[in-house]
């Protein structure tokens, strides 16, 4: 009731959430009540939780924040929201977002913008940018959210919380639509590293309805929160300080690394000499996979479908030309291109080789340090509609943040100062896959 009324004053001037879930909430508030009564414990025991709205929650609706969803109930629970539910959460609703999580500002939203709670004249990050403002006005305990180049960090970044993506395979994506299948994963956004944590413990682990989920042994990621960092080796990668960052961001991470220095871990200068080649085989890799995963829409299975048509195939294209917003349209058209069959050498294959030279460097750079510090955004929160009309400057605003979804390694996000004129910085902790509990660890020194 709470969190309702929070929401009920804030979120007009906001837009965090695109629909809220009350009627099940209640049920589940009830059902939590029930469980406390009979004594039972469980991670998450009545905490009020929101989920972006691309994540299937049975019997509600689940949009991507886009026309061609509007009308979508989900038949079934994401093995993450089924998660949640075990541990006693209460899903409070469903958060604004990119379409099909396709942008950085969460302007591309079909129902309406969301704004930075910090200053609404200004861009919550994206695509998971209702999460990440929800969870910073208080309008949820903790949110999650999705990264396939970004979209978890970036908006935590901008809003001032912690956001992690997980190492691709730690987090189920059974009940997750996809946007690039090989590149999304789903994970906590929250006030607190210790959240974090906590949260991953509940989502994280093998699920076989996802056969990219690796079996592997999923730790307690709260028991190692404290552990001493002295001694472990922090890499700063000298291409992601380069002349494009903003200098108050810059010295923000500069600020945050020395902090780790004076707890005794060692800085070292590392490389990863193919970031500049990141931005492009990211766009091309995950437009080719867009292409191919939004054909479903073609409203005869489910969504939106057109009135105005005349036959089968008209009804086919009416729909997606009436369904789908721009950017989305955008990257359907690139990515159908790149995978066709004069370019798909030139580009696709080319992209997929950029991607493992990308990982190589991680693998190297990791063998020389433990974790590695940089910028999450090159800068801050910037002003509503600044870069809408320019993709290309959007896109390159993801040049920290999706060499971590190429190569498929833990990334996480946390607050570590403010600008001048008082906007959140955050700072990316980068590890080795499935070492989430050394980013938390290390994470958790900024608290
Ligand atoms: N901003 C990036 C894009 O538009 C990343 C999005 C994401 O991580 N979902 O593709």
């Amino acid at each position: 009731e709470e969190y309702y009324q929070r929401i009920d004053k804030v979120d007009k001037d906001i837009g965090a959430y695109a629909h809220l879930t009350r009627e099940l909430a209640e049920e589940q508030a009830q059902a939590a009540d029930a469980r406390i009564a009979r004594g039972e414990d469980a991670p998450l025991l009545g905490v009020p939780i929101a989920v972006k709205d691309l994540i299937c929650v049975k019997d509600t609706r689940t949009t991507c924040s886009s026309r061609i969803l509007d009308n979508f109930v989900a038949p079934y629970d994401a093995t993450v929201v089924a998660r949640l539910k075990d541990a006693g959460a209460v899903l409070i609703g469903k958060t604004n977002m990119d379409e099909f999580a396709m942008g950085s500002s969460n302007e591309t939203a079909y129902h309406h913008v969301t704004r930075n709670p910090w200053d609404k004249t200004r861009v919550p990050g994206g695509s998971s940018g209702g999460s990440a403002a929800a969870v910073s006005a208080n309008e949820c305990v903790a949110a999650l959210g999705s990264d396939t180049g970004g979209s978890i960090r970036q908006p935590a970044s901008f809003c001032g919380i912690t956001g992690l993506k997980p190492t691709y395979g730690r987090v189920s994506r059974f009940g997750l639509v996809a946007f690039a299948s090989s590149f999304d994963q789903i994970g906590p956004m929250t006030k607190t590293v210790e959240d974090a944590a906590t949260l991953l413990n509940v989502i994280g682990g093998h699920d076989a309805m996802d056969s990219t989920c690796a079996n592997v042994e999923r730790p307690d990621f709260t028991e190692t929160l404290a552990r001493d960092v002295k001694g472990l080796k922090v890499g700063v990668p000298q291409e992601y300080f380069s002349d494009g960052i903003d200098p108050q961001v810059q010295a923000a991470v500069e600020a945050g690394i020395r902090h780790l220095e004076s707890l005794g871990m060692e800085r070292v200068e590392v490389s990863l000499p193919h970031t500049q080649y990141a931005v492009a085989a990211y766009y091309i890799l995950a437009c080719a996979e867009a292409s191919t995963n939004l054909s479903r829409y073609d409203g005869v299975k489910y969504g939106y479908r057109s009135e105005n048509a005349e036959n089968l195939l008209n009804m086919y294209t009416q729909t997606r030309e009436e369904g789908f917003g721009e950017e989305v349209k955008r990257r359907i058209l690139l990515g159908t291109f790149v995978l066709s069959s004069g370019y798909y050498d030139a580009y696709y294959l080319k992209g997929q080789k950029v991607r493992t030279l990308v990982k190589q460097d991680f693998d190297a750079a990791l063998r020389k340090c433990d974790v590695l510090a940089a910028p999450v955004s090159p800068a801050l929160p910037f002003k509503l509609g600044e870069k809408l009309d320019d993709p290309l400057q959007m896109y390159l605003s993801d040049l920290l943040t999706l060499s971590a979804n190429l190569a498929g390694i833990p990334a996480l996000s946390v607050p570590c100062g403010l600008s001048q004129e008082g906007l959140p910085i955050g700072l990316q902790l980068m590890g080795r896959h499935f070492d989430e509990a050394l980013l938390l660890n290390v994470g958790h020194r900024f608290q």
